[in-house]
């Protein structure tokens, strides 16, 4: 009989916070480093799932750039609001749930602190579940390559609280294949920064997870083998840049320009111009400007849909105020060469792989599929 697989994807498990797992008593004998992709997770968790790069699936940040009339454009009226009162957390989750209610939307949407009167320009190119859905951006999954193949397969509700997602994969112990999402690290690191008593407290917890999901898939009578991934790690925050000024130089230039500003990125649409013209609106603030070909290089998407510039900040890093938050202690989104776009691998055997695009067929060629 064929093991059945665990699939434990953790977000921001980096090679800095992987080793809390394994002091927390987790038993994974193999640990690698892999590449990781330019973006958040949402670029990140796509390449995973379909080991496609960003630029052939598409996805790299929450929000992008749209094209005719956008899904999210009743979000303006958000605007009558006062300020304090439509960025509260509360407000914007309901909004966001009657968008998704009515568009049919079932995949991640929060609204951040994004301007009510940006919204018509905005799309948000993941509208259904990653998990369940048959494909992103064209791309198979690994989830539904298995289902399709008629193998068992059981994934958690990210929904719900971790806990609970726990008790969903323990009610399939005949799974083929099981993958367990955990997100509390990333919520828990992005607060504190760094590896502090909190992130230590849910290693434990996780590593008590896991254990559970291997025990459960075991009493079906089958070896298990586990592998246990992240997107990317964490930077300490050490410096925060104001963008209000760059936000003001690009309205006044150009009137009609598309913007969006990402915690580490500063993304822009002005129109035909000169590379100079757009540089010259960063001055003064550390970074590096990509174009088409600096996307096109680091495998992201290039064609302007998340904006035909980004200036991407240095590690560590951070936009304050930003659309998608304020102050926070961690963040990540760098460059693809820094320490925090790096993932980490754990696993009971040898796992040949190198970067995100390499762990989907891996599991495809365990399962017998490729
Ligand atoms: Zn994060």
């Amino acid at each position: 009989m064929k093991p059945a697989l665990l699939f434990v994807f953790v977000d921001a498990l980096g090679p800095e916070q992987a080793p809390m797992l394994l002091d927390a008593g987790l038993s994974l004998p193999h640990v690698a480093t892999l590449r990781g992709v330019l973006g958040f997770s949402s670029g990140a968790i796509p390449t995973i799932l379909t080991g496609a790069p960003p630029a052939a699936h598409g996805r790299m940040c929450l929000f992008s750039k749209a094209e005719g009339t956008s899904p999210l454009a009743p979000l303006r009226w958000l605007g009558l609001l006062p300020r304090v009162l439509h960025e509260r957390e509360r407000v914007r989750r309901v909004a966001g749930k009657l968008l998704a209610r009515v568009y049919g939307f079932d995949g991640y949407l929060a609204l951040h602190r994004v301007p009510p009167e940006l919204f018509p320009s905005l799309d948000i190119p993941e509208k259904r579940d990653l998990f369940e859905g048959k494909e992103i951006g064209g791309v198979p999954t690994f989830l539904e390559r298995a289902r399709e193949a008629g193998l068992g397969v059981v994934t958690t509700d990210w929904r719900r609280p971790e806990e609970q997602r726990v008790q969903q994969l323990e009610a399939h112990p005949e799974a083929d294949l099981a993958f367990l999402y955990l997100s509390g690290l990333d919520a828990i690191l992005h607060r504190d920064g760094g590896l502090d008593a909190g992130a230590r407290d849910w290693s434990k917890q996780a590593a008590r997870w896991i254990h559970r999901a291997q025990r459960a898939l075991r009493s079906g009578g089958r070896e298990v083998r586990t592998v246990v991934v992240g997107d990317h790690g964490m930077a300490r925050i050490e410096h925060t840049v104001d963008p209000r000024g760059v936000l003001a130089k690009v309205r006044g230039r150009f009137p009609k320009a598309f913007v969006f500003v990402d915690a580490t990125m500063f993304r822009v649409s002005v129109g035909p111009c000169e590379p100079e013209a757009v540089r010259e609106l960063f001055q003064g603030i550390a970074g590096e400007l990509l174009d088409a070909g600096g996307l096109a290089e680091r495998g992201a998407p290039s064609d302007g849909r998340y904006g035909d510039y980004v200036w991407l900040l240095p590690e560590g890093s951070l936009f304050v105020p930003s659309f998608v938050g304020g102050a926070v202690r961690g963040m990540h989104g760098y460059d693809r060469a820094s320490r925090s776009a790096r993932a980490a691998l754990l696993s009971d055997g040898v796992v040949a792989a190198e970067c995100l695009e390499d762990l989907a067929p891996w599991v495809l060629r365990e399962l017998g599929l490729l």
